[in-house]
C-alpha cells in the first residue's frame, strides 16, 4: 500500500484479516459466527470473494455452514414468510454482512480517535490530519467532530478536493502525461488523487477478473440463464448490467456527454473504472468525483453555517420584540438535516438492473416450462433468493421458490456433511469436489 492512502483504509484492512481469524480461526466462536452468517445470509460479495482466497480456512469454513444451514431452514418455511424475524432478516439480506459490520465499527472506532486528536490541532498540522482521509472515511470522521470543529474541517476539506482535482486537471492537459503514467509513479498526482476519492481497493477487490464472459455469451438473455447449471442467474444479469454501464462510460467520456449520468461516485465504481485500464478515462473520473464530492461538503458547510446564523437570530429575536430573552424552544433542531448522501450512477443503474431482473424472473417462472428449466439449473443465491421471495405474490411461485432453496440446502447440507467426513483438511470429497467455494458462492452471491 502507498504512503498517502487513508490511514483509516489502511486499519480496515487489517481488520478484514483479524475478523477472518476471528471468526473462523477458533472453535469457540463458530456458534457466533454461524448467527451472524445466518442474519446476514452470508456475506457481500467482496468478503466473499475475500474469503475464497483462505483455503487455510476451509474446513472452519465448511463447519460455520453447517451450521448456518439448519439455523435457515425453519425460516424457508413459507407459512413463516410473515414473521418479523423472517421479514427482517430477508429485507435487509442485501446490505448486510457481518464482515463489513466488524470493519465499520473498527473504522468507526479509529476515526473517532482522530477526531479527538484533530479537535486540538490548528492550521497546516490539521490540513496534513485531513489528507490521510479518503472521502468514505472522512465522512465518519466528520460525524464524530463537535458542530465548531466540524465546520472548520469541512472547509479544509473541499480545499483539498479541490486542488486534488486542480492537480489531476494540470497533469491531464493534453500532451503532458505519457499514457499509463497516471497510475504509476510517485510523481504523479493520481495515484494521491485516486486513494483521496475512493480510498484503498477493498477485499476480494479482483474476484471480477473471474472468467464470465464466456457464460455471459452462452446465456444471452434471462430467460436462458434461468438454466445456467453454476451460478445465480439474477447475479449473472447484475454483472451483465455492470458491464454495459462500463463500457458505455467509456463512450461518455470520450464523447465528454452525459458525465453526471455515467461517471461513478462510490469508490467501488471508481476502482471498476481503473480496472479498465484507460489512463486518460481515469484521470477524468477522478476529477469528477472530486467536484462532486467538494461540491456535496461545502453544500454541508453552508447548511451548518445557515443554521446557526439561524440560532443567532432566533437568540437575539425576542429582545428586539419584547425586551426580554424568550427561552428557546426545545424543538430547535441543533444541526440542519443533513443532506442525501451523493448519489452514485452505477449504483443507481445497477440496483435498478436487479430490480428489473427480479421481476423479469418472477414473470419468467409463471410458465411451467421455465419452471422446470429453473428447477435444473443452479437456483439463486440466498440474497437474491431473499429479495425475489419477499416481493413474489402468494401462490405457485412463491411456494415453488422457497421449496426449492429448502431442497438444494439440504442437499447442500448432506454434500457438507460428507466433506467433513471425507476429507476435513480441505473439504473436498473423493469425487474431487470442492465444498467450501460452493457454499460461499451460494451464500455470497459473486458468480
Ligand atoms: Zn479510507
Ligand atoms: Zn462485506
Ligand atoms: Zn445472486
Ligand atoms: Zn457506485
Amino acid at each position: 500500500m502507498l504512503d498517502h492512502s487513508c490511514q483509516v483504509c489502511r486499519t480496515s484492512a487489517v481488520a478484514d484479516h483479524e475478523y477472518f481469524s476471528r471468526a473462523f480461526g477458533e472453535s469457540r466462536r463458530f456458534a457466533a459466527t454461524s448467527e451472524a452468517v445466518a442474519d446476514a445470509l452470508g456475506f457481500c460479495p467482496q468478503h466473499g470473494a475475500a474469503l475464497l482466497s483462505q483455503a487455510h480456512l476451509s474446513r472452519e469454513i465448511v463447519s460455520v455452514f453447517r451450521a448456518v444451514i439448519p439455523r435457515l431452514m425453519p425460516m424457508l418455511e413459507e407459512k413463516y414468510i410473515y414473521e418479523e424475524q423472517v421479514q427482517r432478516i430477508f429485507f435487509a439480506a442485501g446490505n448486510r454482512c457481518p464482515a463489513c459490520a466488524y470493519c465499520n465499527r473498527v473504522a468507526a472506532r479509529q476515526a473517532g480517535h482522530l477526531a479527538r486528536e484533530f479537535s486540538g490541532m490548528e492550521g497546516k498540522a490539521g490540513t496534513r490530519h485531513l489528507e490521510t482521509l479518503c472521502v468514505a472515511h472522512f465522512k465518519t470522521f466528520m460525524a464524530e467532530l463537535e458542530t465548531p470543529t466540524r465546520l472548520a474541517a469541512l472547509k479544509q476539506y473541499v480545499n483539498i478536493l479541490n486542488s486534488a482535482a486542480r492537480a489531476i486537471a494540470k497533469a491531464h492537459q493534453p500532451g503532458t502525461i505519457p499514457n499509463g503514467d497516471l497510475l504509476e509513479g510517485e510523481s504523479s498526482t493520481c495515484p494521491r488523487a485516486l486513494a483521496q476519492i475512493a480510498g484503498e481497493p477493498g477485499p476480494g477487490a479482483d474476484h471480477r477478473a473471474i472468467a464470465i464472459g464466456d457464460t455471459l455469451q452462452q446465456y444471452p438473455t434471462l430467460s436462458e440463464s434461468i438454466a445456467h447449471a453454476n451460478g445465480c442467474p439474477l447475479c449473472l444479469e447484475v454483472e451483465r448490467a455492470r458491464r454495459r454501464w462500463t463500457s458505455e462510460i467509456s463512450i461518455a467520456a470520450k464523447l465528454n456527454l452525459g458525465r453526471w449520468l455515467f461517471f461513478p461516485a462510490c469508490p467501488g465504481h471508481i476502482r471498476d473504472v481503473v480496472r479498465i485500464g484507460d489512463p486518460e478515462l481515469i484521470a477524468a473520473v477522478t476529477a469528477h468525483a472530486l467536484h462532486v464530492a467538494a461540491e456535496h461538503f461545502r453544500q454541508q458547510a453552508l447548511a451548518l453555517e445557515r443554521a446557526d446564523e439561524l440560532r443567532k437570530e432566533q437568540a437575539m429575536a425576542p429582545i428586539v420584540r419584547w425586551g426580554r430573552r424568550r427561552r428557546r424552544k426545545q424543538s430547535e433542531p441543533s444541526f440542519p438535516t443533513p443532506l442525501r448522501p451523493t448519489r452514485c450512477p452505477a449504483c443507481e443503474r445497477l440496483g435498478v438492473a436487479q430490480e428489473s431482473a427480479i421481476g423479469s424472473l418472477l414473470e419468467l417462472l409463471r410458465k411451467e416450462k421455465l419452471r422446470s428449466a429453473f428447477n435444473r439449473g443452479y437456483g439463486l443465491c440466498m440474497k437474491h433468493f431473499a429479495q425475489a421471495y419477499l416481493i413474489s405474490p402468494k401462490g405457485v411461485i412463491r411456494s415453488m421458490l422457497a421449496e426449492d432453496q429448502r431442497n438444494r440446502l439440504a442437499d447442500f447440507a448432506l454434500m457438507l456433511d460428507e466433506m467433513a467426513k471425507v476429507s476435513p483438511e480441505n473439504g473436498s470429497m473423493a469425487g474431487g469436489i470442492v465444498a467450501w467455494p460452493l457454499a460461499l458462492q451460494r451464500f455470497c452471491g459473486f458468480i
